[in-house]
């Protein structure tokens, strides 16, 4: 069973991440994936030939400014770019899934809506909190403006427009506990099985 766990930047998902993990269940994080498929060989490679070799600052340091700059104005590369990352991260994918067959697998995706990849999911998982907690907690983490965390909060899709698409919420608004509310999703999700 593939669940796709997703939430705005800030709800926590790498959080509720973590507490399923504990309680058995196969974690893909998409993100991290993304970032790491550029050190693949193939990749690699086709990624120098469209950019140049100055997308890669060292060995495993990705040239984020220099790459930035050329897909920045530029639509075409920039899809070029992602017909490059997008197969390679759903390959990585599948290989996850047919090595964890019959475990619960979790997706974490950070834009699961945006990239239309709700259709392939089984079961829906969203992580939602307040606009100003999530703007307090990412200010804090990554060091942004309030002005900075508000624009990527308008980039992705409304909260209230999520919480409409998914089967499960879980509230990480440090109200309610989260942990039972993982505990008693998992169970819906294991009687769905
Ligand atoms: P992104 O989409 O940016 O990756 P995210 O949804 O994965 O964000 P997290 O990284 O899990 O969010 O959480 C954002 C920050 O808020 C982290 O620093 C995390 O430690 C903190 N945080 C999340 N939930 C709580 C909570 N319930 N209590 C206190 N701090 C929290």
């Amino acid at each position: 069973m593939i669940i796709g766990l997703t939430g705005g930047i800030g709800s926590g998902k790498s959080m509720v991440a973590k507490a399923f993990g504990v309680m058995g269940c196969m974690v893909f994080n998409s993100d991290d994936a993304a970032r790491e498929i550029y050190f693949d060989t193939e990749v690699k490679a086709q990624v120098i030939a469209l950019l140049g070799k100055e997308s890669y600052a060292g060995e495993k340091v990705l040239n984020k400014a220099f790459i930035g700059s050329k897909i920045f104005s530029d639509t075409v590369v920039l899809h070029q770019l992602n017909a490059i990352i997008h197969p390679a991260v759903r390959k990585r994918f599948e290989a996850f899934v047919e090595q964890h067959k019959g475990a619960i697998i979790m997706k974490e995706s950070a834009l699961l809506f945006e990239a239309k990849l709700d259709k392939d999911m089984d079961r829906i998982v969203l992580v939602v909190a307040d606009d100003e907690l999530r703007i307090s907690r990412v200010m804090q983490r990554d060091g942004l403006s309030r002005e900075d965390v508000l624009k990527k909060i308008k980039s992705q899709l409304p909260q209230e427009e999520k919480i409409i698409l998914s089967d499960h919420i879980i509230r990480n608004n440090e109200q309610e506990l989260v942990i039972p509310q993982v505990m008693s999703v998992l169970e819906k999700l294991k009687a769905h099985a």
